[in-house]
């Protein structure tokens, strides 16, 4: 049964695969990108960014020797930045201790910033043709139905087994036709939602829709409500009419980015107040608060904003903290790897200059 579920798959795959550009290369750091790209992004959002990137950075080479700020920014927008970091780094580590050649072993892959388990195996099995199973979300899906593996897929126990399973279905030889024809029979059939079972090929042999379990497989957690936050920002103005931005720090949530002043409003705080604390504790100066230009809302993957944005003029003190501050021409922001709330507040007030004037707070509660 399981060398006639595999010779299926495979047939199938050759008249359904997915044409992709990452698939018309053998360049493993081509397919090493895409791979990492395409990890919590799906593929119409990642594509322009992926011929974007490689333009940029056509070679291993090329994205070591380039500065990270200039990485960060070809990655604006994507998100989960630490994709971008990680890429960097590992480009740096294999051109200093590899030779600038991606390794061909899942172990050797896995030691590298960024690179899990099924990502090596991905880039194994597609850039070098090794024999290796992976186990990414689609793959993981079509695997638990095929077997109707009703327990929680996070389990280490279940997932240990959903590896062994992938690791069969692979025939000496199809290592890279496996893996991929899983991808695509996962994002294209074995749909989360509604999987069309009349047209996929595993349907013979698979057991949850013998069961009728499609729908029940994998087993979902209960949705856990995101905490929210009030966070209030600043766009601080100087004389010249330039705006101030700091970059994050390294290492965390969006690190590198730029981002303009400010930070969580605490219980029972004005917004102008969290605003003055935020930015004599961030950055070490004092400021007027002028006025409000809007409120965004914003949702990241563990928690949601409510960003209060305010215009601001520098009152007393000089920058001083530990972190970078540039005063920025507002027409050379667009140079600056921004996180996507900040982008957003750009263009809510695109066209419109700091300017001077009475302090005029509205909405502080
Ligand atoms: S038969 Fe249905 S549930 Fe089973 S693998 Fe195919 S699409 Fe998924």
């Amino acid at each position: 049964m399981r060398r006639e579920a595999s010779l299926a798959l495979l047939e199938w795959f050759q008249a359904a695969a997915r044409r992709m550009e990452w698939r018309e290369t053998e360049d493993p750091y081509r397919i090493w990108i895409s791979e990492i790209m395409l990890q919590q992004t799906r593929v119409d959002t990642m594509t322009p960014y992926y011929r974007r990137f490689l333009r940029l950075f056509p070679t291993l080479r090329a994205l070591a020797g380039a500065p990270l700020d200039r990485v960060l920014k070809a990655w604006e927008g994507l998100g989960y930045y630490s994709r971008a970091r990680n890429l960097h780094k590992s480009a740096r580590i294999l051109c200093d201790a590899h030779g600038g050649r991606l390794p061909a072993s899942v172990d050797a892959l896995t030691a590298l910033p960024g690179v899990g388990k099924s990502t090596a195996g991905a880039i194994a099995a597609i850039a070098y043709r090794q024999d290796v199973p992976i186990l990414d979300a689609n793959a993981k899906r079509v695997l638990a139905r095929f077997h109707a593996v009703r327990e929680e897929l996070r389990r280490p126990a279940v997932e240990r087994s959903l590896w062994e399973h992938s690791r069969r279905m692979i025939l000496p030889g199809k290592g890279r036709e496996t893996a991929l024809a899983m991808m695509d029979l996962g994002a294209t059939v074995c749909t989360p939602r509604n999987p069309e079972c009349g047209a996929c090929p595993l349907a013979r042999w698979c057991r949850a829709r013998r069961q009728g379990l499609q729908d029940a497989i994998p087993r979902k957690g209960t949705p856990k409500a995101l905490p929210h936050h009030d966070v209030v920002l600043a766009l601080v103005g100087n004389r010249e009419g330039k705006l101030l931005i700091g970059r994050r720090p390294d290492d965390g949530f969006l690190g590198g980015l730029w981002e303009f002043p400010g930070g969580r409003r605490k219980p029972g705080e004005s917004l102008a107040g969290a605003l003055r604390r935020e930015i004599r504790k961030e950055v070490g100066i004092g400021i007027e608060v002028l006025e409000k230009i809007g409120v965004i809302r914003h949702g990241y993957s563990h928690f949601r904003v409510t960003l209060h944005a305010y215009r601001c003029r520098k009152a007393a003190g000089r920058v001083r903290t530990s972190r970078e501050w540039k005063w920025v021409a507002p027409g050379a922001l667009g140079r600056f790897a921004l996180p996507r709330a900040d982008r957003k507040l750009l263009e809510l007030i695109a066209g419109r200059q700091p300017h001077e004037g009475q302090v005029r707070e509205r909405g502080t509660t």
